[in-house]
């Protein structure tokens, strides 16, 4: 079914400012559209930003920065989630999407299921989902989803108020 993912993604994000000002945390979503509909499982998707959103704050200190981006090309959609938290060794980013693991247990309370269902949930959209991070320094998730042929040629026939604005950059703070 489709929606705007970009409300989709700036609700949850907004969700988060009450949190991030609190631990004085720079969070940002940063986006170069007002509106992009596409088809997805929005309890899904909602599973997955919620969990990486989640993690970023469980393992960025306060005062660090979460900066999440939407980028799109004509085959596929890139959403970034990035901090600058304490980042993962190689092992634990071999590990991270298995079952149950856990790194930094001293650090919050979990169960290690997060990403696992993550990436489950996205391959079910055709989607992947890939980690880069460096120890002490912080920590990118990218997810990535198909722009299927339909979905733009559906989209702009569904956006008669397509306008130049929509394409300026927004940035939700
Ligand atoms: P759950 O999500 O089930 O409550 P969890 O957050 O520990 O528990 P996952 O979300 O699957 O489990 O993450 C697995 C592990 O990957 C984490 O325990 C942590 O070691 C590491 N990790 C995930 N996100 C980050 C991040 N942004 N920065 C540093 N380490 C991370
Ligand atoms: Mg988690």
């Amino acid at each position: 079914q489709q929606h705007d993912l970009v409300s989709f993604i700036k609700d949850i994000v907004n969700d988060f400012q009450v949190k991030a000002k609190s631990q004085q945390i720079d969070l940002q979503f940063i986006c170069p559209f007002k509106t992009l509909p596409f088809s997805f499982d929005a309890e899904k998707l909602d599973k997955v930003f919620f969990n990486i959103i989640s993690n970023a704050f469980k393992y960025t200190p306060d005062g660090g920065a979460i900066h999440i981006s939407l980028l799109k090309n004509v085959e596929k959609l890139e959403i970034l989630i990035a901090d600058n938290g304490i980042g993962m060794t190689q092992e634990e980013k071999e590990r991270a999407f298995d079952l149950f693991y856990r790194g930094n247990q001293n650090i919050s309370l979990g169960t290690g299921l997060g990403l696992a269902l993550s990436r489950e949930f996205l391959t079910l959209h055709q989607g992947e989902i890939e980690v880069e991070s460096q120890k002490g320094k912080g920590t990118t998730f990218k997810i990535i989803l198909p722009m299927l042929a339909s979905e733009d040629i559906e989209g702009i026939s569904q956006m008669p108020h397509y306008t130049k604005e929509d394409i300026e950059p927004t940035v939700v703070v």
